[in-house]
């Protein structure tokens, strides 16, 4: 999937799930607007008050924004009832994104989940060309009706788009979860389910090289952009399966880096700086009462400190207490703390055993580990 976006513009929720929508989509919502009442509206429907055109586009955009929504939160509901949680939808660029902070446990548990986005939008595809029918029939301004029709079909278009084969598409995943339940080998099954993507991103590109020399510019551009979002995707979602069923079943002890250098609490922020941070560079400090760990310091919290008072202020007085810190547990799971790491954003973690840090692993050891499994242990435990 994309990287994790950032700023969220509104925090809602539905059902205990939170939902982001991202400025990208924001800005894509605004060019359908505007392609919709200047171009496809005005073709569709011909001899309307530009105006109308302007609030049919209006009702569409924010329909559209909903049928995702709702798209993502069927798969999130069903994922629940599954054990999977999902504890975020984003809407981002394309579409979507039920942010999966793990592996379903199951085939059926997959397949299940992936399918229920899909039967969602199909489902509502219909209830809302009835309600149209229905809208129709009261006299309702034809706007409104015209813009039901027109979500009918979006809706119809979002779940065939979900079902192309294309990892991790929702297609993609109920190809995953097929193979999954025949070869019962979930790496081999995310494999083949990656190249089939890549296939189809690759065929998705040339037709729209060909379409922009011969039909269309502009169409021809759009497959292009897609297919290449679809590689991307596809690669990225490879790589992050690959990492969870490489790290599932080692222990956090086995990719930390077991050095780590403490601060003592009494030490000014003018002498940390001078006589540990220039020397060692490290991204995060223990800071230690004796034997005693307090909390941790960042190097951009002595930034917060104003300059002046760097001279008095004790490293004690500034840091993260150990109790608001995230952590790490020596014998925790390191599929599961790379997936707490992702979820809580942050890029290095102290390790704990028995109330004292014993180690510290950052999301790029992981990376690092990852790549030498790869290289030198192609194949997991
Ligand atoms: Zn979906």
């Amino acid at each position: 999937m994309p990287p994790a976006p950032a700023a969220p513009r509104r925090p809602l929720s539905l059902f205990g799930v939170q939902i982001r929508i991202h400025v990208s989509w924001v800005i894509v919502a605004l060019f359908i607007a505007w392609s919709l009442a200047s171009g496809s509206l005005p073709m569709l429907f011909a001899g309307l008050p530009a105006g109308s055109y302007w609030s049919m586009a209006g009702i569409i955009v924010i329909g559209l924004a909903a049928s995702i929504v709702l798209h993502e939160l069927a798969h999130a509901l069903v994922g629940r009832a599954m054990g999977i949680s999902v504890d975020r939808i984003t809407l981002f660029l394309f579409g979507g994104v039920a942010e999966l902070h793990e592996e379903p446990k199951r085939p059926g548990g997959e397949l299940a989940m992936a399918i229920a986005g899909p039967a969602f939008s199909a489902v509502f595809s219909l209830v809302l060309a009835a309600a149209a029918g229905a809208v129709g029939q009261t006299g309702a301004p034809t706007e409104v009706v015209m813009a039901l029709g027109y979500l009918a079909t979006l809706n119809l278009v979002l779940a065939a788009f979900n079902m192309a084969p294309a990892f991790p598409l929702d297609g993609g995943r109920v190809l995953r979860a097929l193979l999954w339940m025949s070869t019962h080998d979930l790496m081999k099954a995310t494999r083949i389910a990656v190249r089939t993507s890549e296939v189809l991103a690759l065929l998705l590109m040339a037709a729209g090289l060909t379409a922009a020399f011969t039909v269309e510019a502009a169409g021809g551009l759009w497959w292009i952009m897609i297919g290449l979002f679809l590689h991307g995707a596809a690669r990225g979602a490879l790589r992050e399966s690959e990492a969870r069923q490489m790290f599932a079943g080692h222990a956090i002890a086995e990719v930390m880096a077991p050095s780590i250098e403490t601060v003592p609490a009494a030490y000014t922020l003018d002498r940390f700086v001078d006589e540990r941070l220039m020397a060692s560079r490290h991204g995060l400090y223990p800071v230690m009462d004796g034997e005693t760990w307090l909390g941790i310091v960042k190097p951009e919290d002595i930034l917060r400190t104003p300059r002046e008072a760097w001279k008095t202020t004790t490293m004690g007085e500034i840091c993260t207490p150990a109790a608001a810190t995230p952590v790490a547990g020596l014998l925790d799971d390191a599929s599961l703390v790379m997936d707490r790491m992702r979820t809580q954003q942050v890029q290095r973690m102290p390790v704990v055993h028995r109330g004292s840090v014993v180690g510290i692993v950052t999301l790029q050891d992981l990376m690092g580990s990852l790549e030498l499994w790869r290289r030198f242990r192609p194949k997991p435990l």
